[in-house]
């Protein structure tokens, strides 16, 4: 079967094997992984190991701490605003404790996920300012990435405006909206807005199919049941002066609110290298098997490269189609090479259920699965996520050719 769900998505064989042997029998221990006591020396190991790998694939210098974590990137939409506004309270110091607003925090809303987001901290309290909403921009609907001359960022003249944070999505997965190569565009933000706003990036389903600059963002975080792993862990990379205040810091929102969950505080996942409380031991396991994976195959350059052939196979057919596939991101640099969302159109041009349902039939015939678009905007999407390989992109762009034949002819 060729699964091109939008995740948890397929692993690579050579993973699951060796996963499956570690679950028998860890490296010659007698018990299992899961089974193994999560303070061992054995499993901090296995920590360690995956720490090391993700910080060589992505380059990840010593002034960022790397974290396990759980939750997924939904507990991230409240963890990130949290741990922000707390650092930026530390870093007003007393001043934040007179002043009775909160820092605010800008978002970029280019498709579902970061709406999620800010009504998630608007939910908390949080002083969520949409710089930019897409929709907006493209009548009613996402599909493409503003420029940044149209957003209305929060003034940063001063440390104490500043914002606590900059938040975007580097690809949305329901919309198929994915930041132009190579990436945010910070090298565009206002100079003293660049230098004292911390860049926060929801990476869940692009991370590691193509280079993230991580010194210029204060926190990177994604679920690994994407590009990764099996559901079940959220890393989070998070540049260490940020994090080194006071967890129980008061000012986190508006005076007198609650204080941060202790398992959402970044501190004490820090101090606590990852095992403040019983980690997802499985979902750690994997990930580093996975890491060490894609190490072996050309790190993120190689996964660049492949994502790149693969999706360019899957656009190719919707651009010789005849208009029979109508990419839904409108804005052509911001189509995502993770996740292909697609209409199929009738011969009078418009978005067909019963063409859509043939297509995926057609799909289904040929072993691939999983290929319906989102519930909340339905036609057809893709994923097209590392595990992926180009000879199973293959059968897809046979089938949409075919379908093509069959329907333009
Ligand atoms: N952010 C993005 C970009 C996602 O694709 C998802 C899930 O698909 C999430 C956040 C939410 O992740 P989770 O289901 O792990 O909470």
């Amino acid at each position: 079967t060729i699964n091109l769900g939008a995740g948890p998505s397929s692993l690579p064989t050579a993973v699951l094997l060796e996963a499956a042997q570690g679950l028998l029998d860890f490296q010659g221990t007698g018990m299992g992984l899961t089974e193994l006591s999560h303070r061992s020396s054995t499993f901090k190991a296995v920590v360690d190991s995956a720490e090391a790998s993700l910080r060589a694939l992505l380059d990840i210098p010593d002034d960022y701490a790397v974290l396990f974590t759980q939750g997924g990137g939904t507990e991230q939409f409240s963890a990130s605003a949290l741990n922000m506004l707390s650092a930026h309270a530390s870093r007003r110091g007393p001043a934040a404790t007179a002043t009775p607003t909160p820092a605010k925090c800008d978002y970029i809303v280019t498709g579902s996920w970061t709406a999620k987001a800010v009504k998630e901290a608007k939910r908390l309290g949080v002083a969520a300012n949409v710089a930019v909403d897409a929709r907006e921009h493209n009548g009613g609907k996402f599909g493409v990435v503003p420029p940044v001359s149209a957003w209305k960022l929060s003034s940063a003249a001063s440390a104490e405006d500043a914002p606590a944070m900059l938040y975007y999505c580097d690809n949305e997965t329901v919309d198929g909206v994915e930041f132009p190569a190579p990436g945010f565009p910070i090298d565009e933000l206002p100079a003293d807005y660049a230098e004292r706003v911390p860049l926060v990036a929801d990476c869940s389903s692009n991370i590691l199919s193509r280079p993230i600059d991580v010194r210029r963002h204060a926190l990177i975080f994604f679920g690994a049941q994407k590009n990764v792993g099996p559901s079940g862990v959220t890393v989070v990379i998070v540049r260490r002066n940020l994090i080194a205040h006071d967890p129980d810091a008061p000012a986190v929102l508006a005076q007198g609110g609650p204080r941060i969950p202790t398992t959402l505080v970044y501190k004490n996942l820090a101090d606590n290298a990852s095992l403040y409380n019983t980690p997802p031991m499985f979902s750690i396991y994997v990930a580093g098997l996975v890491f060490a994976d894609l190490l072996k195959h050309g790190g993120v350059a190689g996964a660049t490269e492949r994502a790149a052939a693969k999706s360019g196979l899957v656009y190719g057919a919707i651009a010789d189609s005849q208009g029979l596939f109508v990419p839904t991101v409108t804005q052509a640099a911001a189509r995502s090479r993770m996740n292909v969302t697609f209409r199929v159109v009738s011969a009078e041009g418009t978005p067909d259920d019963g063409l859509e349902a043939r297509f995926v039939a057609a799909c289904a015939q040929r072993g691939i699965v999983q290929v319906k678009g989102h519930r909340s905007v339905g036609g057809i999407r893709c994923s097209l996520y590392n595990a992926v390989t180009l000879e199973q992109t293959a059968v897809l762009v046979d089938v949409m050719r075919a379908f093509i034949a069959d329907e333009r002819s």
